[in-house]
């Protein structure tokens, strides 16, 4: 599949960005925020909370960061004015994480803050292995900060996941409150499981043993055995189904954590799933993303992982295989 996904990026280079851009309509919600609140109010009638991520990484300088510092700010008001259930995602490295660190801390604690002020949850998205060990050391230094509305995502492709789990279980106690996906960026074997089965079974453990550890645990992932192994290990340990999760009262509203669970999809993958698991009862949230720097971002991602040009074609070629 890989190959394949490798041949459709060769054409990348010559294919017109309008048709980039049709693409891709499916996956990103647009250019500006409007574009976003909109797509979003437009969704009200699917039962789902949202996550939502502006477009862009790997700054080069720090005054890059400012414009993800404004357009953050003016996500976090349009929800709090917004009848909508959404929580924030933003990736460390459009904040400075790998120029300053201690400028990007200051940056995105201020973002917590404000956020917080409004009750809204602030997700530090996951990047490369190079990332993991700041982007973990952000996370607690954000709780000992005091800022309780504040989580991460861990992937189960990597070794270390099992121990970072332990990890945050002690550095956030029943505050911590992880995303756990298996991981997009292709890890060395050194460091990594590479193979599908490999993968599906280290995400499926994480998320077991993030239960068990009492996190609030989101599910990432559109494949069933993953989905599937979540329910069943819900199942084993007593969850309800209950029409939600026991936090009082909704999810992005939450001061406190501790035991739950819900499941995530990136906009446009899976929506039948998405859609079964919230009439059974389940919790479910889209990870939207928006912004100017779409082409950019859909392309690198493209590059990382060919695969996911593969599931973009099949989308379009079988399009039973994944309902938007
Ligand atoms: P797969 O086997 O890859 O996909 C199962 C099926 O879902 C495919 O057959 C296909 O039909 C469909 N599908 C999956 N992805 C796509 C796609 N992009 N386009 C079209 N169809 C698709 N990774 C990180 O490294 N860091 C993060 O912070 C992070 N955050 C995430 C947040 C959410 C809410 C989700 C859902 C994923 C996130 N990911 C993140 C990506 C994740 O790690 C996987 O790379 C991605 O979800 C694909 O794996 P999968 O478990 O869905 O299984």
């Amino acid at each position: 599949m890989n190959l394949i996904g490798r041949v459709i990026m060769a054409f990348m280079p010559i294919t017109p960005k309008a048709l980039v851009r049709f693409f891709s309509r499916r996956y990103v919600a647009g250019t500006e925020l409007h574009h976003a609140i909109k797509v979003m109010e437009d969704m009200a009638d699917e039962k789902t909370s949202f996550t939502v991520d502006v477009l862009g990484e790997d700054i080069t300088s720090i005054e890059e960061t400012r414009r993800f510092v404004t357009e953050y700010q003016d996500l976090i008001k349009a929800i709090s004015t917004s009848n909508i259930d959404a929580h924030i995602s933003l990736k460390p490295t459009a904040f400075g994480l790998d120029i300053d660190y201690d400028y990007a801390l200051s940056t995105v604690s201020d973002l917590a803050k404000l956020a917080s002020s409004f009750d809204i949850f602030v997700r530090l998205d996951m990047e490369d292995s190079n990332h993991t060990e700041s982007t973990l050391r952000m996370t607690e230094d954000l709780h000992k900060m005091g800022h309780r509305n504040t989580g991460v995502v861990l992937q189960g492709r990597l070794f270390r996941t099992m121990g970072d789990l332990e990890r945050l279980s002690v550095s956030l106690g029943p505050d911590a409150d992880v995303r756990i996906c298996k991981g997009i960026y292709l890890e060395h074997p050194d460091i990594a499981y590479t193979g599908y089965h490999d993968i599906v079974r280290a995400t499926s453990a994480a998320v077991s043993k993030a239960l068990d550890l009492g996190m609030y645990v989101g599910v990432a992932s559109h494949d069933h055995p993953v989905i599937n192994s979540a329910i069943k290990s819900l199942d084993e340990r007593d969850f309800e189904f209950p029409g939600q999760d026991p936090r009082e009262p909704a999810p992005t509203k939450r001061k406190g954590k501790g035991n739950g669970y819900e499941f995530q999809f990136l906009l446009g993958v899976r929506g039948d799933v998405r859609r079964r698991l919230a009439s059974e009862g389940h919790l479910t949230r889209v990870y939207l993303p928006y912004g100017e720097q779409w082409y950019e971002y859909s392309m690198r991602r493209l590059r990382e992982n060919p695969g996911v040009a593969w599931h973009v074609a099949k989308s379009v070629l079988f399009p039973w295989t994944n309902r938007r």
